[in-house]
């Protein structure tokens, strides 16, 4: 591996005029409230490097990449847009754990991780698409945390965090091993299920990188009742990322750019905005009123109703109804079900209710499912 630079103090980027920062964790660094999630740059190595050094420029210092990403181009994709820059601004890196992960191993992936990006050392790199039952091949002798905790004493890697999609409790229980200095989950308007553990993250002190703030773009459809709901009169993604950083134990909002205009639209919709911690309850409620209006009983897609035996997929269709039925993204719902094979489409249903003896939240899914053939059809 190519080792260019020892790790250094530098303080990160900012530009005031543009971004504001807030603490990631007990970690000392100040990040941009919206960072860069380099998960959706294009195949289009021009447009990278202007778009990533635009976004260093109007102040964002935390880049999101890790290897596994576009095919394995992620990180190849990122590293000239920020080459030279990168003694200011966080690249993260990160990789998964399996059974036969050893200390060993990881260390190579975060080597080979660095050099690719051309950087000295990680300021940041996150254990990846971790679930708490996979805990001991982190743990034990001669696993992960081994070359991790090496990597720190070595200077190669500065703070660690987790990433995944386990269950909230389970994410609570991680942050409270004391390992981290933060994590990253999905949070937004539309996907609150982990704010018991961003609270907790609070709490502890535990950094917290909010991933898909705008839903992976199914918030950039207009949506009435959401602009009500958040008392904002602003375009649904600016909506959606003032949510997100409403919450007061979110360090930054990861949203994944690959236009100059999302990435301008962001910075505006986040640079000037004062977060008040009244008015995030209030957004809460209005969203609890929505959900409530639907009917209260949301999907949760724990997809114990697997087994339908015309094999529709139960969870997609409930996410989808929800989407339409109580966050009015009529837009986006309509060419979701469009978007359907045939024999996924609401209309092969038979209605003959087995799916619904097995939700633990007693969603009345046939009559969901009755409301969704119109639009399909
Ligand atoms: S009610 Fe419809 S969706 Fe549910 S199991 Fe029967 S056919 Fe499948
Ligand atoms: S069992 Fe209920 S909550 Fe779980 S995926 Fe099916 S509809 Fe959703």
């Amino acid at each position: 591996m190519a080792i260019v630079a020892s790790a250094n103090s530098e303080p990160l980027i900012r530009n005031d005029e543009t971004m504001k920062y807030r603490p990631l964790g007990r970690t000392g660094l100040s990040v941009s409230a919206l960072s860069f999630g380099c998960m959706r740059l294009a195949d289009d190595p021009p447009l990278n490097e202007k778009l990533l050094s635009r976004a260093i420029e109007l102040g964002v210092n935390y880049f999101e990449t890790t290897r596994f990403y576009l095919g394995g181009t992620c990180q190849h994709r990122t590293a000239p847009g920020v080459k030279g820059k990168t003694d200011r601004v966080i690249v993260s890196g990160k990789s998964g754990l399996g059974a036969d992960t050893t200390a060993h191993s990881f260390r190579k992936e975060i080597e080979l991780q660095l050099d690719i990006l051309g950087l000295s050392h990680f300021k940041f790199y996150q254990v990846g698409w971790i679930q708490w039952k996979n805990f001991p091949y982190l743990l034990r002798r001669g696993g992960a945390l081994d070359a991790l905790r090496r990597a720190q004493d070595e200077g190669l890697v500065q703070h660690i965090g987790f990433t995944g999609h386990d269950e909230p409790e389970n994410v609570i229980k991680m942050a409270e091993t004391g390992l981290f200095d933060s994590f990253t989950v999905p949070y937004n308007m539309i996907n609150r299920a982990y704010e018991p553990a961003i609270r907790r993250a609070g709490e502890l002190g535990v950094g917290v990188v909010a991933m898909t703030p705008v839903a992976g773009g199914v918030l950039s459809c207009p949506s009435p009742a959401l602009r009500e709901a958040i008392g904002l009169d602003l375009p649904t993604p600016a909506i959606a990322l003032r949510f997100v950083l409403s919450n007061p134990n979110i360090s930054t909002a990861c949203s994944g750019m690959n236009t100059m205009q999302m990435l301008e639209e962001n910075v505006a919709s986040v640079g000037k905005f004062e977060p008040q911690e009244e008015n995030f309850q209030q957004m809460c409620a209005g969203l609890d009123r929505l959900r409530e209006k639907a009917g209260g009983r949301f999907c949760t897609f724990c997809n114990y109703c697997a087994g339908c035996p015309v094999k529709l997929n139960v969870g997609q269709l409930m996410e989808i109804w929800q989407h339409d039925k109580a966050f009015q993204l009529h837009d986006w719902a309509r060419d979701a079900l469009k978007a359907l094979p045939e024999e996924a489409r609401p209309d092969r249903c038979t209605f003959c209710g087995a799916c619904e003896s097995k939700c633990p939240n007693t969603i009345n899914i046939r009559e969901r499912i009755k409301e969704l053939i119109p639009a399909a059809t």
